[in-house]
This record gives C-alpha cells, structure tokens and sequence, in this order.
C-alpha cells in the first residue's frame, strides 16, 4: 500500500485518479444549512438514494395505472417473477450461487424464519452463541427463540465477549468456548461484520469451528452486504441474512437478503414456515394441489412480494453490477486506509479507533472512541456538516462508503473534527 499525505491536494489527486468517482453525482447527496454537499459517513445506517431509483419506482406505478392485475404477467417486467430478477445480483454482491439466495420480507423476519428451520434445539444441546456485543435485534430475536422453545433465554445464551480493556473479540477465546460447550450449543448466530466495532470476522473460520462441534453456523450480514467481500457459499454458513437499507442503498426500512447454503437447497426434512410463494411456481395458480416445497432459498418465500420496494433494490443492484463489487472494494480499502491515516496524523490522545487495523478484517467503518465525550460531540459534528452515527456511551461510527463518498469528504471530515477536539 503506498503512503499517504495530510494536504487538501493530495485528497484532490485521489479522487481525480478515482475510476469511481463519476457514482457520486449519481446519488443524491442532502444539504447543509450553508447549501453546500453535506459528509455524509452514515452508509452503514441508511445509504444515499441513487438518482435512478425513482425512475424504476415509476416504471412499476406505471404497469400498475395502466395494466391493474394484469401487470403480474404483463407488465414490462412481470410482477410475478420480480423477485428472480434481483436473485443473480445480489448473489454476486454476497458471493452466493442463485439457488442460495432470494430478496424477501424484513431482516428480522428472516432471522427468526432462519431459526424456525435451524434451530433445532434438544434437551443437551439447546444454547445459542452470539457476540457479546450483538446488535439488539438479534439479541432480542434469539432470545426470543429460547424462550419459544421453553428454555431461559439467560441460561440458553452464550456471549463470545472481547476480553477486559479491549474492545475485538479473540478467535482463540471462541474456541476456548467451544471446547467448553461446544456440545450444549444448537446454534451460532454472529454479525458478520459487527455493527459497533466494525470488526468482519473470519465467516469460513467460525463456520468451520461450528460445525466441528456439531452447531449450526447462521450470519446476520446487516452491515456487510455491499460492504465487504462475503464470500458466503465458501464460508459454508448454513444461513445468512441482511438488509438492503445500508450499503445497498435501496431505501429506508426496505427488503431483506436471504442466505441459505446449497447443501440445504432440497432438504424436504427442515422444517419451515410456508406459505404461497414458497410453494411450486408451475402450480402455485392451481390452488388446490398439496404444497409442493420450490428447491433453495426461494422455497423460504411466505407472501408476494412488494415490488416498489424491490424497484428500489434493483435500482441498486444494477448500479452495485456495473460498478463491481471487486472495484468497489478496492476503492474502499484505499479510503478508509486514508481516513485511518488523517486521524493517526492528528497525534490526538483522547481519540482511539476500536475497528482493527488489518484491511482484511474491517469493511469501511471506522468506530472512533472518545475520551469523555458525550453525544454533544456528535452534535457539533452534526452542526458542522458531518453526518455520521453516535453509539453510546462514547463511540462515533463514520463509515465513508466508495459509491459515493469522495477522498475530499475524508479530508474535510478529519478537519472538522479536528477543531472541534481541539475546542473541547
Ligand atoms: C440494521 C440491523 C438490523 C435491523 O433489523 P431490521 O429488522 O431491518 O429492523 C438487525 N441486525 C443487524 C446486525 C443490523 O445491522
């Protein structure tokens, strides 16, 4: 990796050598109070909107006025199969085969229509292990499971905690773990890149330890589809789930990707919820034929599916496709690793940045710790034009996304926050 500087020119020269910068005029970036582009480091929380994705939004209002029903067979592009054009894409950006993978329901949804089918808790192996800092709607939802299937959702609960003063979590510890308890264990549930520290664990390591022990592997993925390199099929994940509302960019509270490993592709013995769309295509219309499963993961489907939403998605992937996950990746390493830089240069004591410094094990996200700072920080960053994410109790998350934020926006972002430390 060759080096960087701290001047303004030297972020200039980035972005004009830049074979991505074009994306950004493709999004719309919202406004400071002064007019100017606002920084926007919050990809990881709700991505930019492309400016494409009302036109697709508009095709599908269109089909609708003019063709009512008759849009899921005729319309420009049928309704009934919308799904399936998402599949292939998005398969790429999580590095799945087709089969393994659809675009359904929200991603809590998911993980509990995951844990119907793999969590099969016994009377000797019945715990879930999840990180110890796990985002809390998976924390709630495998809690939740527990006590479903009447065990106590604080006994059946395994944390993989980071050790005293320190913030990542230790391989070796999680197989210290599982030495312990490995045979008590039905499922491992981890965040595949964790939202608070952006740690990316090692997917294929955590599977491979799992399955020796016997326990099922599940990923959530939230924060790093379209972020980092999966690699899903090779992990041998058993499942994996994601939103399409972060690094996707596909809208505010939209669908959700699906992950469910080839090996379990025709199993008719899991056992799942069902509904209409999980069931035969070439049948489904009849209406009075017994369920009859469709093979991989489209066979986890319940509804029909909302298609403005995955107007939006496809808007997405279609930009994600012509871009390249690959491009996008390197481009991103390359900021962030300049981002990393600028805040090192400022020699400032009381900011610490949790995220590991190996490129392999992070995706974008950077999450900077600072000494005695409460949420006013973020506040005057907020002031300031600088949009990026609080966690308590003193973590900033800045998350400079390669579609569509530039090596300028890093540069004004270290600045800013550089006057405003110096202030305190
Ligand atoms: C964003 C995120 C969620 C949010 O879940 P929804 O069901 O989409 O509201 C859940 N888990 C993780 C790890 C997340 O990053």
């Amino acid at each position: 990796m060759s080096t960087y500087n701290t001047g303004i020119d030297f972020a200039l020269q980035l972005d004009k050598a830049d074979p991505l910068a074009s994306y950004r005029t493709k999004f719309h970036i919202p406004k400071h109070t002064d007019g100017t582009d606002i920084i926007y480091f919050c990809g990881n929380s709700l991505g930019l909107q492309p400016k494409v994705t009302k036109d697709y939004i508009n095709q599908e209002l269109k089909d609708w006025a003019k063709l009512g029903v008759e849009g899921h067979v005729h319309g420009k592009n049928p309704w009934l199969s919308y799904h399936e054009l998402l599949t292939e894409n998005m398969a790429k950006i999580v590095g799945a085969k087709p089969i393994e993978v659809v675009v359904m329901n929200t991603l809590t949804t998911n993980l509990h229509l995951m844990m119907v089918s793999f969590y099969k808790p016994s009377q000797e192996r019945y715990k879930i292990l999840i990180e110890a800092d796990a985002f809390p709607s998976d924390k709630y939802a495998v809690e939740s499971q527990l006590r479903h299937h009447g065990f106590d959702d604080k006994e059946g609960l395994i944390l993989w905690s980071s050790r005293e003063n320190e913030e990542l979590a230790r391989y070796e510890d999680l197989e210290a773990i599982l030495e312990e308890h490995g045979d008590e264990i039905a499922l491992i549930m981890i965040g595949g890149v964790n939202y608070y520290t952006g740690q990316f664990f090692d997917l294929k390591r955590i599977t491979e330890l799992g399955h020796k022990n016997g326990c099922v592997v599940g990923f959530d993925c939230a924060h790093g589809a379209g972020n980092v390199n999966l690699d899903l099929h090779n992990s041998g994940a058993d499942f994996a789930i994601w939103c399409s509302y972060k690094y996707l960019n596909s809208g505010p509270g939209s669908l959700s990707g699906v992950f469910v490993h080839e090996k379990h592709a025709y199993r008719n013995d899991l056992n799942r919820f069902t509904g209409w769309w999980s069931h035969n295509k070439e049948t489904r219309f009849i209406m009075r034929d017994d369920f009859d499963m469709l093979p991989g993961a489209e066979g986890w489907q319940l509804s029909n599916p909302p298609i403005l939403s995955m107007a939006a998605i496809k808007a997405s992937l279609d930009m994600f496709e012509e871009a390249g996950m690959d491009n996008l990746i390197t481009k991103s390493k390359r900021l962030t690793g300049y981002f990393e830089f600028l805040l090192n240069e400022l020699h400032n004591e009381s900011i610490k940045i949790i995220t590991p410094k190996n490129p392999m094990e992070r995706g974008c996200q950077l999450s900077i710790q600072v000494k005695n700072a409460d949420k006013s920080l973020h506040n005057k960053l907020t002031d300031a034009g600088i949009i990026s994410d609080w966690r308590e109790p003193d973590v900033i998350r800045c998350a400079p996304v390669p579609l569509y934020n530039s090596f300028e926006d890093v540069y004004i972002m270290v600045e800013r926050l550089k006057s405003i430390l110096n202030e305190r």
